[in-house]
This record gives structure tokens, C-alpha cells and sequence, in this order.
């Protein structure tokens, strides 16, 4: 499989290019993005081929599908991260909620969100290719909470591999600060970045695209990649559990095998919802995509409007921060999957320039085929936590917002497939708040209050980092963090 630049050519940048070289520099001209030319046609006799598959031999048939420059043992060694996860035979349980609402828990990884499912055999894959061209490599990251933890984890103490870790100071939960500045590997550095997330995300796309920069590391002879959604690295292993997911609904008799299902997903940076637009393209049975939002409602004024208008908006606060984005990245995809690469530029000059851009109403009429949206504000996240507790089932406030696009986005009664993001340990304090009322506790409290009132136990992994040393204590302006960076390397 080869990617092609979803903003056209610049006579600077390759035309196209292999998946291991789209993973190490996933930015193309004009600050595009490398997306595939062709993607595989799986179809229903994939499905059927797989309907006992368990998780790691689906995706080692997805990974051939997709024919990636990788060899097969460091995919078997990749994929084996996998079982680390909660139940090695079913790293992603799919738990029945109501009639024809399924619940597919993306986050039984060790860092409890579900950037672990790209992330921890992205890592080993990405060092594998550095090792083998014998270069070292730099990944900086900018986190919203959940992606710092799960790159620190997949890449301690990895040959060939750097990482710097920005996250915004005050933005992310305590358990997710926690799970970074404990981390303490040599090849691992943390930033605390003074700013909201899109602030430590600008700081990043700058870094990534400063002259000046490269110049330095390439003194130094590291090259530079990132680990951020936008990497195809980690969109593909996303693409996997959408295949999954619905093969579980299939065995579980909730589905037959070709009916359609909604998929429902908590979007932020839409690497999720792009693996799910991927799934359908190759074939999964998709009747829509539902794209939950919170406060921060961008995508769903988009997606209903056609119009993506940044002007005089600010990143609002929300229970559900790593939601909490008003440039989505990888929508880029699909523009250049539906529209091509002339209007993509087009597009995304237009946001850069004027904050601002409308689709036409057949572009609208097209998205809207695929996707629908709606947003959840907190209150209303934190009733369908608490209602949702009674029913007997327990989930964090990313997970909350898609039941409201279940409620107001579906026109069929068909089954949805609602993707949990993050285990109920990592947000708490507005979980905790949402069933007893109690507002303002600090994490360790809420935990204890919660798996009280559940009658669960606070997992051995997060309970633990309440007693670890802070291995990583910067915190900066974001003018500072090149020179933070440089002193690291
Ligand atoms: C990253 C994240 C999201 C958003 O996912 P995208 O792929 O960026 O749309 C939602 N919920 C949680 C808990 C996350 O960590």
C-alpha cells in the first residue's frame, strides 16, 4: 500500500510513499497529511473468514490486506502487546447496555484510555523501523491527557526512540499528570506546558515544521516523527476494532452477518471516526457514523451545517478534555478521500487564513451520508453517567456523550456500537460527582468513593501511582519549550 498527499504536490516532498515512511514523516506538502491511495476491499467474505478469529489474527489479516512494508515478526511482536491487556484472549470486550446499544471497551490497555490500542504496537513498530535503518528517532507528542501516557508507555526504554511529551499544566486529570511524571526512562521527557491543549498542540506543528529545528537535530543526527493521530501508524490499528466490534455483535447473535449497525464515537482529533470511515469504505456493514461532541462543538456545527467556523472561538473547558479540540486533524482524510486533494488544500488554506471555511451543499449532502453529530453538554454527560450507573453499567464522560448522539442521531432502529475511550478510573472526579453529588474531590478520593458505590476494586496499576515519585518536573511557557527540548537531546 502507498500514501498519497492529501494537499497536492510541492515538488519538495515525494509524491508517494511507503507506509514505514508515512509513519516517520506523516506530514506532506503544504503541511498536508500522507493518506492511502487505494485502501483494500475486505468485504462480506473477509467477514465471514473471521467470524472466529480472535483479535490478533483479525489484525494480522488486516495488516496483510493493507500489504505494509513491515516484516511478519515484528507485526507478531507488535500485535503481541495485545496481550497485555485485561483478557488476552479478548483485549476488546463488547458488553451489552440496552437492546441495541453495545458498548466496545477501548480501554483495557495499561494505561486505561484507548489510545493504548494504536499506541502500544505503534511503538513497537516504530522502533523496529528505526533499528533497522540504524537512525534514532525524536517523537513529540502534544497531549490532551490520554495520548502522553500511552506514547510514554509503548516507548520506555525503546532503542532508536526519544520522546517529548508536552501536555497542558492544569488540563489533563490527576491520574493522567500522574501517569507522566512518574515516568522515569532516560529515553522520556516530560513538559508541562502553560496553555489550554490546542495552544501545546500550535507549539508542536511549529516545532514540527521549524527549519531551524531539524537543522539542529540533524547536528545530532536525530530525526524527527510524531506520534500524534494524524500518523497512519496509528489510524490503522484503529481501523481494526471497528471489524471487531461488529464481528462480536455477529457472534453474539445481536447481528447477522451484512445488517448494518451505527458506530458512535467520542470524537476529539477524529483518528477514531477516521478508522471507522476507513471500516466502511472496506466494506463494514456502516449504516453512519454518530459523531459525539462536547461544549466544544465544531464538528457537530460542521457535520450539520457545512460550515467549520473558528472564528471567536475559544477551547472551552469540559469534563471530557480530551474532547476538548476545535481543530480536528484528521477530517483532513476524509475530505481528501471525498473531495480530492485540489479542494482539501482549498479547505484547509481557508481555515488557516480566514478561521473559516463552508462547504458546498452537495459536499454537505455527502458528509452527511456518512456521518451524523450532535454534541452533550456536561450535565447532560454526567445524568446519562448516573442513569446509566443504575442500569448497572459504569463509564467515564467521553463514553457519556455518545448516548446522546444515540438518542438524537439515529433515524433506523438498528444496533450502534458505542466506543469507550477511557476506564472510569481516569475522569473520577466528575464520575464520582455524577453519582453522589459530591463536586471538587481530587481523584484518589473520588476513586475510592466510586469503587465503593460500585462494589469494584480501584485497579492495582492506577491505585499505585498515587505512591510513585514524580520523576518529571518541568513546567514552562510555551515559548520555551524548544530550548526545554534541545537541553533534553
Ligand atoms: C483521544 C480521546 C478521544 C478522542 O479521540 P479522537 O480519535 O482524537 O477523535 C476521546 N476520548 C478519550 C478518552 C480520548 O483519550
Amino acid at each position: 500500500m502507498h500514501f498519497i498527499e492529501t494537499r497536492g504536490n510541492d515538488g519538495q516532498h515525494p509524491e508517494k510513499i511507503s507506509f514505514s515512511e508515512a509513519i516517520l514523516s506523516p506530514i506532506s506538502s503544504f503541511g498536508g497529511l500522507y493518506s492511502p491511495e487505494s485502501l483494500p476491499d475486505l468485504g462480506i467474505d473477509f467477514l465471514n473468514s473471521h467470524i472466529h478469529s480472535n483479535y490478533k489474527t483479525l489484525a494480522r489479516a488486516m495488516l496483510t490486506a493493507f500489504d505494509v512494508d513491515i516484516d511478519a515478526d515484528i507485526i507478531h511482536r507488535a500485535l503481541s502487546l495485545y496481550d497485555n491487556f485485561d483478557d488476552a484472549a479478548n483485549p476488546v470486550p463488547v458488553v451489552k447496555v440496552e437492546d441495541d446499544l453495545y458498548v466496545s471497551e477501548l480501554w483495557h490497555g495499561p494505561t486505561r484510555a484507548f489510545k493504548d490500542m494504536a499506541l502500544q504496537p505503534f511503538g513497537v513498530v516504530l522502533s523496529a523501523i528505526a533499528q533497522n535503518r540504524n537512525e534514532q528517532y525524536l517523537i513529540l507528542t502534544a497531549t490532551s491527557g490520554d495520548t502522553g501516557p500511552a506514547a510514554l508507555e509503548t516507548f520506555k526504554n525503546r532503542a532508536n526512540v526519544l520522546v517529548a511529551c508536552m501536555y497542558p499544566d492544569g488540563g489533563t486529570s490527576d491520574v493522567q499528570r500522574l501517569q507522566m511524571v512518574t515516568e522515569d526512562a532516560a529515553n522520556l521527557k516530560v513538559i508541562g506546558v502553560k496553555g489550554d491543549f490546542d495552544d501545546t498542540q500550535s507549539a508542536l506543528k511549529h516545532l514540527l515544521a521549524s527549519k531551524d529545528f531539524k537543522a539542529t537535530l540533524k547536528e545530532k543526527n536525530i530525526h524527527l516523527s510524531a506520534a500524534n493521530s494524524v500518523n497512519f501508524g496509528r489510524i490503522i490499528f484503529q481501523t481494526i476494532y471497528h471489524i471487531h466490534s461488529y464481528l462480536e455483535l455477529v457472534r453474539q447473535n445481536a447481528i447477522q452477518m451484512g445488517e448494518k449497525v451505527y458506530l458512535n464515537v467520542p470524537s476529539g482529533n477524529f483518528g477514531n471516526a477516521l478508522g471507522g470511515y476507513y471500516a466502511m469504505k472496506m466494506g463494514l456493514p456502516v449504516e453512519k457514523i454518530l459523531i459525539a461532541s462536547n461544549r466544544n462543538n465544531i464538528l457537530t456545527r460542521l457535520i450539520n451545517t457545512g460550515a467549520y467556523d473558528l472564528r471567536g472561538s475559544e477551547v472551552i473547558a469540559t469534563t471530557s478534555p480530551a474532547m476538548d479540540i476545535l481543530k480536528s486533524s484528521n477530517l483532513e482524510r476524509v475530505y481528501f478521500d471525498l473531495f480530492g486533494a485540489e479542494r482539501t488544500k482549498e479547505l484547509m488554506y481557508q481555515l488557516d487564513n480566514d478561521k473559516y471555511y463552508q462547504l458546498t451543499d452537495a459536499e454537505l449532502a455527502t458528509i452527511q451520508t456518512v456521518f451524523a453529530a450532535d454534541y452533550c453538554e456536561d450535565d447532560e454527560g454526567k445524568k446519562y453517567i448516573r442513569d446509566t450507573f443504575a442500569k448497572g453499567y459504569l463509564m467515564d464522560p467521553h463514553t457519556a456523550t455518545c448516548f446522546k448522539t444515540y438518542e438524537t442521531c439515529r433515524d433506523k432502529p438498528l444496533k450502534t456500537i458505542i466506543y469507550s475511550t477511557a476506564e472510569w478510573t481516569k475522569f473520577s472526579p466528575v464520575i464520582a460527582s455524577a453519582l453522589t453529588g459530591e463536586a471538587g474531590a481530587r481523584d484518589i478520593d473520588a476513586l475510592k468513593s466510586i469503587a465503593d458505590k460500585a462494589g469494584i476494586e480501584i485497579p492495582a496499576i492506577i491505585n499505585g501511582l498515587f505512591d510513585k515519585a514524580v520523576a518529571q518536573k518541568s513546567v514552562i511557557e510555551k515559548d520555551e519549550i524548544e530550548k526545554e527540548i534541545l537541553s533534553f537531546l
